[in-house]
């Protein structure tokens, strides 16, 4: 097989075999674990993937996706076979101001595609922590990120895709019209799927206007559950763009990580408000029609734009913060917004219980809780002890309150039994009765959820 793809790939630079392949390409965005692969392929064009794409099928060769590799739920750990790491295809192919899109190669970086439309006065909403992830790896995780409470996730900027199926065939799905009934949507399909229905080369993004103004508003409370029940409040009252919960205590993580200090030391608990608006005006009528709503609350608005950029850094880095001390375990779970506090209790429970420190902050906005779960000295026969522990709790009472065990990291490999546990079994016979039609030999992600049964 490999004499066959080098005739495919004519650069062989761009071929790596088992031996050559860097440690950091068998694992995801934690490297806690890794796989192993017999040959990492960097393709140039669509071309190349579809004659790659053929020959994995004709025998039968695993073939898993790879963007930047940040995801956090195993997903690019491969199970032998090819990686197909997507980073040379990352050019602009058009930005189309009149219809407000831009398409671009897969393997383009988020933060390049947010920096090159807001020259144009161009905005593309979704915006996941991990910047350096690649659009086409943000579409396979439905990536959502601080703006999806205003703006929604990755899923609602997808206008169209173009797609390579496990037997090498191009699909060219969805277009720049804004409007589409025209049969069913299998953009939605590929969409959020990790990897496991085909290799997508390129996208066409939707765009908005750039908001004008942006302001960020600090509340500070005495306690998270106090910070928690505002929540409702606020959004009654208008649609922040962002809306975050975070503990005095898991900021201090970031301030010491940063080196920057959140505003209102003396809070226990603090709910981070971005809200964005046509001019000055606009943005100060919301601000005044929030704090009227919120009545006797303390409040901080950061002084210049270099304070606003400290909070969000702080707040952008917990995850980072939390890694450079100890090993972590990440969780994603949504709750409806209204059971937000009840889960974070039950965290506070859990804690105590399993001596194991956990640290949650969030998108309140949208009932996504984000939780650390810290190793610190555990060894690796009580870490996985009490990994198990506090995941069956955690997600027993995700379930409880009616939540989901991913909000926008995906299943991958890490939660395959959770997933089992909250998806009746018909919805996942259907979702493997599409996989096996669209990959018959099973040969893309065929390590990841839909293939459990
Ligand atoms: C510090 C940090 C903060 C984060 N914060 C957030 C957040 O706030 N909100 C949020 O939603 N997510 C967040 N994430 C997760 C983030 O969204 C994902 O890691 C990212 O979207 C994955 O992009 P990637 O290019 O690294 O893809 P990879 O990790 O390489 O791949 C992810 C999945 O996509 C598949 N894939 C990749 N490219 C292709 C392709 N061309 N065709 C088909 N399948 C492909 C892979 O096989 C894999 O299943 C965070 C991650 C980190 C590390």
């Amino acid at each position: 097989m490999l004499k066959q793809l080098i005739t495919i790939i004519s650069d062989q630079s761009r071929i790596f075999t088992k031996e050559s392949i860097e440690k950091q390409y068998l694992s995801d965005g934690l490297h806690a674990q890794f796989g192993e692969a017999d040959v990492l392929i960097k393709p140039k064009d669509t071309q190349e993937i579809i004659a790659i794409m053929k020959l994995a099928n004709q025998y039968g060769i695993g073939v898993t996706a790879r963007g930047a590799g940040s995801n956090l739920v195993g997903s690019t750990i491969p199970n032998g076979g090819i990686i197909l790491d997507m980073s040379l295809m990352n050019n602009i192919i058009e930005l189309d101001p009149d219809t407000f899109t831009i398409t671009v190669e897969a393997g383009i970086f988020l933060k390049d595609v947010q920096q090159y439309v807001e020259q144009y006065g161009l905005f593309y909403p979704p915006d996941p922590g991990e910047k350096r992830s690649t659009i086409a790896g943000n579409i396979s995780t439905n990536a959502g990120g601080m703006r999806a409470v205003k703006y929604g996730v990755t899923r609602d900027y997808v206008q169209a895709l173009e797609v390579i199926l496990a037997d090498g065939t191009l699909l060219n799905i969805g277009s720049k019209n804004v409007k589409d009934n025209t049969g069913l949507s299998l953009k939605h399909l590929f969409i959020g799927s990790e990897g496991t229905l085909g290799i997508i080369t390129k996208c066409t993004l939707k765009l908005i206007a750039k908001p004008k103004a942006i302001q960020t508003i600090v509340f500070g409370f005495d306690s998270i559950e106090k910070a928690i029940a505002n929540v409702t409040t606020i959004l009654k009252t208008l649609t922040p763009t962002a809306l975050e919960f975070v503990e005095q205590k898991v900021a201090q993580w970031g301030e010491n990580y940063c080196g920057y200090k959140f505003p209102l030391p003396h809070a226990k608990a603090y709910l981070l408000v971005m809200l964005d608006g046509m001019d000055n005006d606009d943005i100060d009528k919301q601000r005044q029609h929030l704090i009227n709503a919120l009545g006797q609350v303390d409040y901080a608005i950061p002084k210049s734009a270099e304070e606003t950029n400290q909070i969000w850094t702080i707040r952008g880095s917990l995850v980072r913060a939390v890694e450079s001390v100890t090993q972590q375990d990440p969780i994603d779970i949504v709750v409806p917004i209204n059971r937000i506090a009840d889960f974070i209790a039950y965290t506070k429970q859990l804690e105590q219980q399993t001596k194991v420190r956990l640290l949650a902050f969030g998108h309140a906005g949208d009932g996504n809780i984000h939780l650390c779960i810290l190793r610190d000295n555990l060894d690796d026969e009580q870490w996985q002890q009490k990994l198990t522990e506090i995941h069956n709790g955690l997600y027993q009472k995700c379930h409880e309150l009616h939540g989901l065990p991913s909000a926008e990291h995906g299943i991958g490999t890490a939660k395959v039994k959770y997933f089992n546990a909250a998806i009746p079994l018909e919805n996942r016979l259907v979702m493997q009765s599409i996989k096996q039609t669209l990959d018959k030999k099973n040969i893309l992600n065929n390590q990841v959820y839909v293939n459990n049964k």
